[in-house]
């Protein structure tokens, strides 16, 4: 245990009882839920995760953890060590692998990825449950953020798109070791259900969103000059002269639906 956290690997093993606690009871773990956790580092999570669901799998990158955390879980349930990038795991294989029609995640994010790691898990929404992750509070604040706020932008866009978004409660560097620069939040994302999801092409979804905050000051029909003309963001019931942090996210679908060949 307590071996020296590495900086590479943004890792920020959490100590304080209370917020491990008030995490665990926030993901509320039963017996037959298929846990996967992203980064176990020394366990603060994995053991009382264990504990309570008797079964867990924890993906992590550095070697130099897993023996310990092997050692430390026999006594308290099964522990399945996935060693890899969290970034390379197909959550909806390893759902299908293990007969189950969706996972729960969890994790105590390395902050230098957190934002591929939402998207990853955002691709991966249909064989997902809930997910309750520890990040930078700035990140869940941009998260949740509503249109019209100076944070709202393509995450919050792309993750209210997919899932809910529900922010928890803050946790201070204080509780790390070592203590992060930053105040860092619990957030949980519960995935919509299959009839709350937009039927636009992500792709062009993406590219609709990305283009549109690519400069936030520009108006739309700025911004989105090299995707559609202004008529086609008019078809779609957009002003062409409003600014990107104005549109609520189910307006980029009907941008992304638009038919931009249309000729009237
Ligand atoms: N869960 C532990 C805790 O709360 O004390 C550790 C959290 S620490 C912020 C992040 C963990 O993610 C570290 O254990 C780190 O080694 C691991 N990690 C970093 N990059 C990763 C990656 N790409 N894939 C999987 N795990 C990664």
């Amino acid at each position: 245990m307590s071996a020296r956290p590495k900086k590479s690997f943004g890792q920020h093993f959490l100590h304080e009882r209370r917020y491990i606690e008030r995490i665990v009871s926030a993901i509320s773990p039963r017996p037959d839920d298929f846990i996967v956790e992203i980064g176990p580092g020394e366990g603060a999570l994995t053991f009382p995760l264990l504990a309570a669901a008797g079964k867990l799998t924890a993906i992590e990158l550095d070697t130099d953890l897993i023996p310990s955390l092997q050692a430390n879980a026999a006594a308290i349930g099964e522990l399945s060590i996935v060693h890899a990038d969290v970034l390379k795991v197909d959550f909806t294989a390893m759902a299908h692998r293990h007969g189950v029609s969706q996972l729960r995640i969890a994790g105590n994010l390395p902050y230098y990825i957190s934002s591929p790691i939402l998207f990853h898990c955002v691709d991966h929404a249909a064989a997902i449950t809930d997910m309750h992750f520890m990040l930078q509070k700035e990140v869940v604040d941009r998260m949740a953020a509503e249109p019209g706020s100076k944070v709202y932008g393509r995450l919050s866009v792309m993750l209210q798109l997919a899932c809910r978004v529900v922010p928890l409660f803050d946790v201070p560097p204080g509780a790390f070791r070592p203590p992060p620069k930053v105040d860092s939040s619990v957030v949980r994302l519960v995935p919509l259900a299959a009839h709350e999801r937009h039927d636009a092409s992500p792709e062009r979804v993406h590219a609709v969103v990305k283009a549109a905050f690519a400069q936030r000051r520009k108006t739309l029909g700025n911004a989105l000059r090299q995707l559609m003309d202004a008529d086609a963001i008019r078809r779609a019931d957009v002003d062409p002269k409003a600014r990107a942090e104005t549109l609520a996210p189910e307006d980029f679908v009907r941008l992304a639906k638009v038919n931009v060949d249309q000729h009237l």
